[in-house]
């Protein structure tokens, strides 16, 4: 054992197992797409991974996702949703809505949260998006482009009203495709792996903005 594994031994705080590092920094590029995109510019968007022992690891609130890191990300326990980390960060104000869906889908490894365009343009006078006729669709798990795509919008959420939503998600957790639509907000999309959830993002923003809607 050499000096570094003494002191992670050592430290009563959780940290991310060798893993979870890897998964951080796929996560933190595909937050890095998402704003080279346009897709969460400034602020917006939030990412997160589900940990081992019962964690999750967080992006912290308020910060620009084009310099998001991988050691910027807090520890929320995943029962409680308190904070674990000794950095003093805050983690995102959607932090709720990530823990709720991390409790309701056991299959949901990483939740990549944005405000892709044509998705929020498309949402913002509908309570449903229903796509017909696309390849695209077999990214979002339809068998092929005959399969009709119908995935609800729920209405948007406040800040404050993040932790109440979290508690009534069920109706808006897509049946057919792995993510959440808040109406001219953006999309919370989940996956095996950062990659995974963010090709679906690509998936649902490729539809609504060929579709013209
Ligand atoms: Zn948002």
């Amino acid at each position: 054992m050499d000096i570094d594994d003494l002191k992670e031994s050592y430290n009563p705080f959780p940290a991310p197992s060798p893993l979870e590092k890897v998964l951080l920094e796929e996560l933190v590029r595909a937050a890095h797409l998402c704003y080279e995109r346009g897709w969460s510019w400034g602020t917006a968007g939030n990412f997160s991974l589900r940990g081992s022992n019962g964690l999750i690891w967080q992006s912290p609130s308020g910060f620009h996702k084009g310099a998001l890191d991988s050691k910027s990300f807090v520890a929320i326990d995943l029962i409680s949703g308190l904070p674990r980390s000794p950095t003093g960060q805050k983690a995102s104000l959607e932090m709720p809505v990530h823990r709720g869906i991390y409790l309701r889908c056991k299959g949901a490894k990483c939740v990549v949260h944005a405000h892709p365009p044509s998705l929020v343009k498309a949402t913002l006078n509908r309570d449903s998006l229903v796509f017909s006729g696309h390849e695209m669709q077999k990214n979002l798990g339809c068998s092929d482009h005959t399969q009709v795509l119908s995935i609800d919008v729920s209405p948007n959420q406040t800040p404050e009203a993040m932790v109440d939503f979290a508690d009534r998600m069920d109706p808006y957790l897509s049946r057919q495709a792995s993510m959440i639509i808040l109406k001219g907000h953006g999309a919370y999309v989940w996956g095996e792996t950062p990659l995974q959830a963010l090709g679906y993002m690509e998936a649902i923003e490729y539809l609504c903005l060929s579709q013209n809607l």
